[in-house]
C-alpha cells in the first residue's frame, strides 16, 4: 500500500519495547536448583549492565562447548541483580545435561532479549495460563505487576502433568499477598494424582471471569498445550480483549515415540 497523504501508523508495542535490543552478554551462574527431575532454577549474573527487556521475554542461552544455544523465558523482573530462569529437565537433553553437571562460577553467553510474548499495560482483568515451566514469564509479569501496586483482577492457572511438575508454588502463594486481586490455581493431568484439581487447564477455566468479558489472556507452555488452549477459545467462542501465546517449541526435534 502506498500512502497518498499524510498518515499516522500505530504500532500496537509498549514505548519501553524501543528501549530493548538485541545484544549478546557473557554471564556467570551464580545459582542451581534442582527440582526433583522436573525442573531446574538457573540464576546468572552478567558482567556489567543486564539485559533490558519486558516481563514475558525470553533469550537465547549458549550451551557451552556445543556451538548451540537454547531459548528462555526470564523467570526474574527486568531490573533484578540476577537474571533468573525456570527450566524443564528434559532427560538426554543438551541443555538439559549440561545443567545437570554445571556449579556456581560457570561462564555462559546470552544472546537477546528477543520476543513479541510481553506484559501489555491496562487495567482489565488478565488471565494467565502455565503449561509446566511456562510459569516462566509470568512470574516476571506477576512481579512486575506486584511492584506497581496492580489493583488489576488476574487468575493464574497452572497445569503440570505430575504432582512432582508442580514447582515455585510457594512464589505463588507470596505474590497472592501481595497483590490483592491475584488469585492462582494448580492442575494436575496425572489420572494417579490425589491433587484436588486433575485434568487440563481448559477444564478450569473461570466461567465468570470470561463471561464478564474485557479479558487480556496470555499463554505460555508446550506447544500441545498451547495449540489445546487456543482450540477451546475457538469451540467455545470465547473472544478476550487482547491475546497472547508463547509456544516452547523445541530446538530438537521431537523424538519419535513407539
Ligand atoms: C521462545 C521460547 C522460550 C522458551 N522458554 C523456556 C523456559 O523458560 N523454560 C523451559 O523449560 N523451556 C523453554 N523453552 C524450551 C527450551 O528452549 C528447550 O527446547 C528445552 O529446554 C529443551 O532443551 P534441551 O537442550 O534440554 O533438550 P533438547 O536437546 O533440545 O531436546 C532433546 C529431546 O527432547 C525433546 N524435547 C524438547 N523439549 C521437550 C519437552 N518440553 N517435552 C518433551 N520432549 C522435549 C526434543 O525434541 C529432543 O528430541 C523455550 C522455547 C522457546 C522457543
Amino acid at each position: 500500500m502506498i500512502p497518498s497523504s499524510d498518515c499516522v501508523i500505530s504500532v500496537p508495542v509498549t514505548a519501553a519495547s524501543c528501549k530493548t535490543g538485541q545484544q549478546v552478554f557473557a554471564a556467570t551462574v551464580t545459582r542451581i536448583e534442582p527440582h526433583q527431575d522436573a525442573a531446574v532454577v538457573l540464576e546468572l549474573a552478567v558482567d556489567g549492565a543486564a539485559p533490558a527487556f519486558l516481563p514475558g521475554q525470553y533469550i537465547n542461552v549458549g550451551v557451552p562447548g556445543s556451538g548451540d544455544h537454547r531459548s528462555y523465558s526470564f523467570s526474574s523482573a527486568p531490573g533484578e541483580g540476577d537474571l533468573g530462569f525456570l527450566i524443564k529437565k528434559i532427560p538426554g537433553g543438551l541443555m538439559s545435561s549440561w545443567l545437570a553437571r554445571a556449579k556456581p562460577g560457570d561462564r555462559l553467553e546470552l544472546t537477546g532479549p528477543m520476543g513479541s510474548f510481553y506484559l501489555r499495560g491496562g487495567e482489565g482483568p488478565l488471565l494467565f495460563l502455565a503449561g509446566g515451566t511456562g510459569l516462566a514469564p509470568f512470574l516476571s509479569m506477576l512481579e512486575v505487576l506486584a511492584r506497581a501496586g496492580s489493583q488489576r483482577q488476574i487468575h493464574l492457572i497452572y497445569g503440570v502433568t505430575r504432582d512432582q511438575d508442580l514447582v515455585l508454588v510457594d512464589e505463588l502463594a507470596a505474590y497472592a499477598g501481595r497483590l490483592p486481586n491475584f488469585t492462582f490455581a494448580t492442575v494436575v493431568a496425572d489420572e494417579s494424582s490425589n491433587h484436588p484439581r486433575k485434568g487440563w487447564v481448559t477444564q478450569h477455566m473461570p466461567g465468570d471471569m470470561l463471561a464478564a468479558g474485557g479479558v487480556d489472556v496470555y499463554l505460555c507452555g508446550p506447544p500441545p498445550m498451547v495449540d489445546a488452549v487456543r482450540g477451546y477459545l475457538d469451540e467455545n467462542g470465547i473472544r478476550p480483549a487482547s491475546f497472547h501465546y508463547e509456544k516452547f517449541t523445541p530446538n530438537a526435534p521431537l523424538k519419535a515415540t513407539a
